[in-house]
């Protein structure tokens, strides 16, 4: 297996190379990356759950009542109260007919999208979409057609071209986890009224964050009931583990009995769901986390504007800064590191060769001192990278 060290070399000549840093001690905005203190800007746990208090008590209770393990996979014996609980919770939070669970976000949309479409169908996706996302395409044999990012003149031509395939689905990310920024949702959908396709949407970033009720872009732009498919992630904003989809009776039912990945793998364990559970409360029951997130949205936005970086147009609380080239890009990652500051670079094939980025991640758990360390830095770096301006 000499292919192995030939190409693990090929890809530290292109500074490609992945390395995983260990954190000590919990998630939250301050952490111990190896042995040395630093402030994390890149993480999802955007509103602070994934170390709250009562996400902790509510897992630790369900697994002193039911154990740790599931034991099976859903269909067979692993169906517990808390799954179905879990279930009928998140269908009501999104205002919907019904939900199904996955072990994870990238298992729903494995899951939805193999099962909905097949060879005779086609699915069109935004360039920028996650790559779970593109896997599911792939392996349901579907045509994949692309259409750049955000471009709605391009999709309606890709529609226009596609009224032979038997199905067709448009899938989208509701925030794009790379640039930050929002589908234009509206849009998408009048389009695909249009020409009769249907619309699944992936919540992943914008669940808990983004609505007035932290419902998701979809509440955030008043499209709510009006999306056939809406996927999230309960590992994000959420603070626990697992994906989810919601939609009618009929969507949710068949799926159970379509979904690959919902049939052949063990249904996820009860402290997590209960944990799930106790994030939801939290997300109806307390704004304020939600209107802090926002606070610090805007201080960094502002900041890092002034000083005149390029923020791809941001709307959300993930941030990237463009840098450029691979080289640079990690070095200013690594100078951050060293001033304690973690914000990873994000490079090829991540996203294309020259459009290299920092990316930055809010939480609502950062204190003004915090986002004020960073804006410090990013002065320091703007004189010693960007000398003369960019
Ligand atoms: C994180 C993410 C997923 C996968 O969710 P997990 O629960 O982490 O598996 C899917 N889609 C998007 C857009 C994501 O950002």
């Amino acid at each position: 297996m000499d292919f192995l060290s030939k190409e693990l070399q090929e890809i530290k000549e292109k500074g490609l190379y992945r390395d995983l840093r260990i954190i000590t001690g919990p998630q939250e905005p301050r952490v111990i990356i190896e042995g040395r203190e630093c402030l994390l800007f890149a993480s999802n746990n955007y509103l602070g759950l994934a170390n709250h208090p009562r996400l902790k008590k509510a897992s630790q209770e369900a697994i002193e009542r039911y154990g740790v393990g599931a034991g099976a996979s859903r269909l067979i014996s692993g169906t517990m109260e808390l799954h179905t609980r879990l279930e009928e919770r998140i269908a009501r939070f999104k205002g919907r007919e019904s939900a199904i669970l996955f072990s994870s976000g990238y298992l729903a949309n494995l899951g939805v999208i193999t099962s909905l479409v097949g060879r005779e169908d086609v699915v069109i996706v935004d360039r920028l979409n996650h790559a779970s996302i593109i896997d599911a395409a792939r392996l349901s044999f579907a045509k994949l057609l692309v259409y750049p990012h955000r471009d709605m003149s391009r999709l309606e031509r890709i529609l226009e071209r596609c009224q032979a395939y038997k199905r067709r689905l448009i899938v989208t990310d509701s925030i794009f986890s790379m640039d930050g920024d929002l589908a234009p949702l509206p849009e998408i959908v009048s389009l695909a009224k249009k020409y009769q396709a249907f619309v699944m949407i992936d919540e992943a970033h914008a669940t808990g964050v983004f609505g007035r009720k932290g419902r998701g872009a979809e509440e955030h732009f008043g499209l709510e009931g009006e999306i056939d498919i809406v996927m999230g992630t309960l590992s994000k904003a959420i603070g626990s583990l697992g994906g989810f989809v919601t939609g009618s009776q009929r969507l949710i039912e068949y799926l159970r009995n379509k979904a690959r990945s919902f049939i052949y793998t063990t249904a996820l364990p009860p402290g997590v769901c209960a944990a799930s559970m106790a994030g939801l409360d939290l997300i109806e029951n307390e704004p304020l986390l939600r209107e802090r997130l926002w606070q610090n949205v805007r201080y960094i936005r502002d900041g890092l504007l002034r000083m005149g970086f390029d923020l791809m147009g941001s709307e959300t609380q993930i941030i990237p800064i463009l840098i450029g080239g691979v080289g640079k890009t990690m070095e200013i990652s690594e100078y951050l590191f060293s001033q304690g500051i973690f914000i990873p670079g994000i490079r090829p094939p991540t996203v294309p060769e020259d459009r290299c980025r920092l990316r930055m991640s809010l939480m609502a758990t950062h204190t003004r001192e915090d986002l004020d360390r960073l804006l410090e830095v990013f002065s320091v770096i703007k004189r010693r990278f960007f000398r003369g301006g960019s």
